[in-house]
């Protein structure tokens, strides 16, 4: 079975991915399973240009074909923050998810809402030679004043989809799969995928 390693050991988007390439025919790796250790800074200007420093370092690292991806959250009222910095949006260090939350949700106070946002991801998937293709996805919502559900992870609780009436983290993995920033950007990756996998 052609191997595909992931690029990333944030546990919450390993559950996605799996679930959204489990029945490709390929098989995932993940870095922790090689023995493989990266910290990649995400020090560039756009998602794809973080999204590729990561799938090029893992796939140089390991030989092998590795999917990186990076993604963010995007609040109109706060002119596109916190976007490409959404994993450090937080005044202090070692913030967790439920810290940016808050913090987010104070940088709203007084702003009229409703308040309108999207996700916005970037799949890129490098070989060991050096080329990398592209792939993207977004979610359009809005951001609530109170946390609803438990699924999920960073924003989840608090980005409502208006049109099912639920935050995301209100969504089984199987809905959130279905409409997610990162479910799009995967499914617009598959074709390509297949065909650097050689599936
Ligand atoms: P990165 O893609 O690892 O840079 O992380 C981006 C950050 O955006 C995550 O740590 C989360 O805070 C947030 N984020 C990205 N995708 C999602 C999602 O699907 N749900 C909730 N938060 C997300």
């Amino acid at each position: 079975m052609p191997k595909l390693l992931l690029a990333t050991n944030n546990r919450g988007k390993v559950r996605e991915i799996q679930a959204l390439l489990g029945c490709t025919g390929v098989e995932l790796i993940l870095p922790e399973e090689i023995g493989l250790e990266l910290l990649i800074p995400e020090e560039g200007q756009t998602y794809a240009e973080n999204a590729a420093r990561k799938a090029l370092a893992f796939a140089r690292a390991s030989g092998r074909i590795s999917l990186g991806d990076d993604s963010g959250l995007e609040v109109d009222a706060l002119d596109g923050k916190p976007g490409l910095h959404s994993h450090r949006f937080a005044p202090w260090p070692d913030a967790t998810d439920a810290d940016r939350r808050a913090y987010l949700l104070q940088c709203l106070q007084g702003k009229p809402r409703p308040w309108t946002g999207r996700f916005r991801a970037t799949v890129a998937v490098a070989t060991p030679a050096g080329e990398v293709r592209y792939a993207l996805g977004a979610c359009e919502g809005e951001i609530i004043p109170e946390e609803r559900g438990t699924n999920g992870f960073g924003y989840d609780p608090i980005f409502l989809i208006p049109a099912l009436g639920k935050t995301m983290a209100e969504l089984s993995m199987d809905e959130k799969n279905r409409l997610s920033h990162r479910a799009r950007a995967i499914q617009n990756a598959r074709q390509f995928l297949k065909e650097m996998l050689g599936v």
